[in-house]
């Protein structure tokens, strides 16, 4: 996901060419403003995480860019670009580093694993609106 500080910063359109550029495929994508219930589900992992009700009211704040992303490797690529949850603690370079100003509006979102990407694709997808 894009999360709505970038999305509402102007950065979508850098983030995406930086991802592709990083030799990702975008195998599916929507522009979409989650409810709270959506929002709340998605990071229903982290509930019990003091973060979590303003997370999902920062996740709702606007829109976001969700998508599914294919390369060898994608999940370990994908954290490598996009750098730590924390701004201030990523590499020069990453996502967060140049689109991000902290921890709670970070930029964007990456699956920690393949089995959790699968999830995450599911949560917006449906199989017919991936390529
Ligand atoms: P990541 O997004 O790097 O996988 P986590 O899964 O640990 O990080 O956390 C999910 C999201 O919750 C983060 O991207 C961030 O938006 C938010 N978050 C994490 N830790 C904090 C924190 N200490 N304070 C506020 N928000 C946080
Ligand atoms: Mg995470």
């Amino acid at each position: 996901m894009i999360k709505p500080d970038a999305v509402a910063n102007g950065h979508a359109g850098k983030i995406i060419d930086h991802i592709i550029t990083a030799g990702f495929q975008i195998k599916a994508m929507k522009y979409i403003h989650l409810t709270e219930e959506q929002a709340g589900a998605f990071y229903e992992v982290h509930k019990e995480r003091p973060f979590y009700a303003d997370l999902v009211s920062f996740m709702i704040s606007g829109p976001i860019f969700a998508a599914i992303l294919e390369k060898d490797n994608a999940v370990a690529d994908f954290r490598t670009i996009i750098g730590a949850t924390d701004p201030q603690k990523a590499d020069a370079g990453t996502i967060r580093n140049l689109y991000a100003k902290s921890i709670d509006a970070n930029a964007v979102h990456g699956s920690d694993s393949d089995e959790n990407a699968a999830i995450e694709g599911s949560f917006f997808f449906t199989a017919a609106e991936i390529f």
